[in-house]
């Protein structure tokens, strides 16, 4: 006998048929007399509904009621989830995060993990009970409720499977696993076999969805092997572990980012400390910095630009309006307009000439390039965001299709 963790996304449960689908793959998978945790977002739209409903009331309200708002959409799915199984004759119970034993920090609306104490689901499943838990939510050490920022759900399921040492975690999706590209987007996308952690970790914080970034770190933290598949389509996924036996690919996918801003401070005076002083003042403020590029200095001046992501802009250029005026820098320029497009991949730490090859894909485009990053098996570039799609079938092109 086997734990299996499976987690259905929001689009897996959006209606009353495919909660009826999920509940049939859940009692499937328990008739082969496994133990069965299952993870559930809330359906289809309903957080975004959720936030836009809170919004309405007061755009500026605290964080802790926000999230006791959107925690409230899994609660929804969770007990629909359960009514179905018990239709189909079988024993379940559904649990809130807090149920289940989900600890985190008290960083409402991006709470952490700190730990799951599963002996609640552990004592459910002795008595031979489906469980169903609410991702994307917790408690914190104040007795809130928390949730884990949007994606979440991915992350919860990882968190118990690394706590109660599951055989199995399948992440069910609307597609049929990682592909080279967003597959909605891009047509001749490929499904990936498998995918490497730091392969896939990058790809995921570089903006492809499919999994929420910190599952991915979690998973690879604690070793445990991830299965992403179509809950709707009966397929083969993609297997997300430490070292991938992919046939030798020189990439491993294209991912998009439009939740980018860029901000640029003009005119900064040409002398030691100063970006020092700049960036110090972001991360007082938690502000994540990611692509950096500081011009060369003429007539003792320098530019430094870099980017955030676009919900953080706001705040990144109020903290550097004091910086700005005490070092006599000329302005602080902000854009939205713009998109990070990066190719992820491990082959491209021994083979030469990947960044080139995404660069003329782009210039065979005619899309400009605003800024540039590497690391070891990653290449961003910041373009327009209005040239983002195309970028990406340019360079998905190149890589995949000639
Ligand atoms: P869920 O609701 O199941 O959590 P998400 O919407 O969060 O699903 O993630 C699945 C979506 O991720 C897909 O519908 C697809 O459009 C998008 N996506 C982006 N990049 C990729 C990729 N490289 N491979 C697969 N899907 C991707
Ligand atoms: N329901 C949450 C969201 O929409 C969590 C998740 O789907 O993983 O972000
Ligand atoms: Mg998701």
């Amino acid at each position: 006998m086997s734990l299996i963790v499976q987690k259905f996304g929001g689009s897996s449960v959006a209606n009353a048929e495919r909660v009826f689908n999920v509940a049939g793959i859940v009692t499937e998978t328990y008739d082969k007399g496994n133990d069965v945790v299952v993870v559930v977002s809330a359906q289809g739209d309903t957080t975004d509904d959720l936030i836009a409903k809170g919004n309405e009331i007061n755009p500026n309200a605290s964080k802790r009621e926000r999230d006791m708002l959107v925690s409230a959409g899994e609660q929804i799915s969770i007990s629909l989830l359960a009514m179905a199984i018990e239709k189909l004759g079988y024993p379940v119970i559904s649990l809130l995060g807090w149920q289940a034993g989900f600890q985190t920090s008290s960083a409402y609306t991006s709470a952490r993990i700190r730990r799951v104490i599963p002996n609640r689901i552990r004592k459910e499943l002795d008595k031979k009970r489906i469980v169903i838990v609410a991702g994307f939510q917790g408690l914190s050490k104040y007795d809130d409720i928390t949730t884990l920022g949007r994606g979440g759900s991915d992350t919860s399921a990882v968190a118990i499977a690394a706590a109660m040492h599951a055989d199995l975690c399948q992440i069910y999706t609307d597609v049929e696993g990682v592909y080279t590209a967003d597959p909605r987007k891009v047509k001749n996308a490929r499904k990936l076999k498998d995918i490497s952690y730091d392969e896939m970790l990058e790809l995921a914080t570089m903006g492809a969805q499919v999994l929420n970034n910190r599952s991915v770190e979690m998973a690879k933290k604690y070793n445990i092997e991830l299965e992403v598949l179509s809950s709707l389509v009966r397929a083969p996924g993609t297997i997300v572990k430490e070292k991938s036996r992919m046939e030798k690919m020189l990439i491993s996918g294209v991912a998009k980012d439009t939740d980018v801003a860029r901000l640029s401070v003009i005119g900064v005076p040409d002398e030691p400390g100063l970006a020092f002083k700049l960036f110090s003042k972001l991360s007082a403020k938690n502000i994540n910095v990611d692509i950096i590029l500081q011009s060369i200095g003429r007539d003792n001046k320098k530019d430094i630009s870099f980017t955030v992501g676009a919900d953080r802009a706001e705040e990144a250029k109020a903290a550097l309006a004091d910086y700005v005026e005490n070092i006599g820098a000329k302005e602080i320029v902000c854009s939205t307009d713009v998109a990070k497009i990066s190719i992820v991949g491990a082959g491209m730490e021994s083979h030469a000439g990947v960044a080139s090859k995404m660069f003329e894909a782009l210039y065979d485009a005619q899309i400009n390039i605003q800024m540039i990053a590497t690391s070891e098996i990653k290449v961003s570039v910041l373009i327009n965001k209005k040239d983002a799609d195309r970028a990406v079938s340019a360079i998905h092109e190149k890589f995949f299709e000639e």
